[in-house]
């Protein structure tokens, strides 16, 4: 058993695996060290926003932190209003609050069973696994730990291709949505903004804006020119087992066919949704068995679409943005960026491709909205850099995180870390299927099992 480990992430992720670790007494007990870095713990980017608007993209039965008690966040909803259901899509706020709940229950439990937590809110700075044993650093100080866990979330947004220092330089170029969102309104609002992406991040980040600022434009620029699929208000029951589709797929791991395969069960089934979300449990073990250049194929050709179907918009969301649309406060444009530069007056112009042409629009406000980073060959993200140009661990070849074992462990150029783990995005490159709490939770007992056996 690793008896002294430490949690870097302040996320959802690590409130997860803190509370695995600290529910019951062992002997001797548990140091642990959680390393929350700068945002309230818990939260992490998902659950920090105030906004009303911004909602769950999963339903409130399935949103508990711990897989043992799936409902346990559906409970807590329900404590507070008794009109809540089982389907409905909460705000992510309230979802932040059953978190900081969770995790004050999680370290009285702790303390009662006689383990040591030490919240440290603070970035970790450098981690240097060694043999038996791992050092973490951060303002000065060395802590040297048996184990320790990466739960950093997905990596800073890195600038798109094509966009100019002078764009980048004026202020009017947003990075992060979710840095933006938080801050105080501008005494003049822009009149037209413009957004590059039109996933989820694209959704809640103009439902928001369109609020705040009424008299303000919004235009949209994506690959596809379309939103993401919608969750319909009911719970869709699949018709049919899919146990013959799964089979298929697995044994003949060819992105062509697996497309084909999935058009066909979703034309059978007469719902697509319903055939992406029995996918769920197997899509780790079919990524795994797919070979890399069909994995780069797949991203080429198919990762949009599956994203969309995937990842889909809780329905107060669609039709908030229906109404924009309808409104004329939207547009929304199939298209690829090709470059962001100074236009006239302060204005940033962008030009993008589509069907051959070449376009181009001006707004006072471009807002880089195309989703998740987890490209650690070339991330600023501090922590990472460090352990990757100190050779600790090894990037996935195609961008998607970290290389590491199905259960976490980290990888090196001489096989895997038996004391150094990471969970939630960097895990893309691994099981593809890891962003989202249902799966990061089981993540989390996983590694947990694996610390207090070893
Ligand atoms: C806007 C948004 C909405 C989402 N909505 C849902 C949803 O409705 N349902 C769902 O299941 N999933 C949702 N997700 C997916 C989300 O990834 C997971 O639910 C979960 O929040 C991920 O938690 P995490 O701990 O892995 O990462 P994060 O929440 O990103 O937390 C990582 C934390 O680590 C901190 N950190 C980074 N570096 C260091 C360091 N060196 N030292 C210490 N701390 C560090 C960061 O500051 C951050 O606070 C959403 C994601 C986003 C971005």
């Amino acid at each position: 058993m690793f008896r002294r480990i430490a949690i870097i992430g302040g996320g959802a992720a690590s409130a997860s695996l803190l509370g695995e670790l600290l529910d019951r007494p062992l002997s001797p007990p548990l140091q642990v060290d959680w390393y929350t870095g700068g945002t309230p713990r818990g939260r992490g980017v998902a659950y920090a926003t105030a906004s009303p608007r911004h909602l769950l993209n999963v339903r409130a039965a399935s949103m508990g932190l711990y897989s043992s008690r799936p409902g346990s966040f559906l409970e807590f909803a329900q404590q507070r209003d008794q009109d809540v259901g089982g389907k409905d899509f909460l705000p992510r706020r309230l979802y932040g609050d059953y978190l900081a709940a969770e995790i004050d229950q999680a370290v009285a439990h702790g303390k009662a069973h006689g383990h040591d937590v030490t919240l440290i809110p603070a970035d970790a700075e450098a981690v240097i696994p060694e043999t038996g044993g791992v050092t973490v650093m951060h303002g000065g100080q060395t802590r040297r730990m048996d184990a320790a866990v990466l739960a950093i979330g997905a990596l800073p947004p890195q600038t798109l291709d094509g966009v100019e220092p002078a764009a980048l330089e004026s202020g009017r170029y947003v990075l992060d949505p979710w840095q933006l969102l938080p801050h105080p309104e501008p005494a003049v609002p822009p009149r037209h903004v413009l957004l590059i992406g039109s996933g989820l991040t694209a959704a809640d980040t103009v439902v928001e804006l369109a609020a705040r600022w009424p008299g303000t434009r919004f235009t949209l620029i994506s690959v596809h020119g379309r939103w993401p699929g919608r969750h319909p208000v009911e719970v869709s029951a699949p018709r049919g087992g899919h146990d013959g589709l799964i089979d298929s797929l697995r044994a003949q791991p060819e992105v062509r066919r697996w497309l084909r395969l999935l058009r066909e069960a979703a034309a059978e089934e007469g719902d697509w949704r319903s055939v992406v979300d029995s996918l769920r449990p197997h899509t780790s073990g079919l990524w795994q068995g797919l070979p890399t250049a069909q994995r780069a194929r797949f991203l080429r050709h198919a990762r949009s679409a599956w994203e969309r179907a995937r990842h889909r918009l809780p329905p107060q969301v669609a039709a908030t943005l229906d109404e924009l649309q309808q409104s004329g406060r939207i547009e929304l444009h199939g298209g690829r960026m090709r470059s962001v530069i100074q236009g006239a007056g302060d204005q940033l112009r962008v030009i993008f491709s589509h069907g051959g042409a070449v376009h181009e629009l001006e707004a006072d406000m471009v807002i880089q909205t195309t989703g998740l980073a987890t490209d650690a060959r070339r991330t600023s993200h501090p922590l990472l850099s460090q352990l990757r140009d100190d050779a600790h661990v090894m990037p996935d070849e195609l961008g998607l995180g970290l290389l590491a074992t199905p259960e976490g462990h980290l990888k090196h150029a001489g096989g895997h870390w038996p004391h150094l783990f990471t969970l939630g995005s960097l895990l893309r490159g691994t099981l593809w299927e890891c962003t989202a709490l249902p799966e990061i939770r089981q993540q989390a007992r996983t590694i947990a099992q694996r610390l207090l056996a070893a």
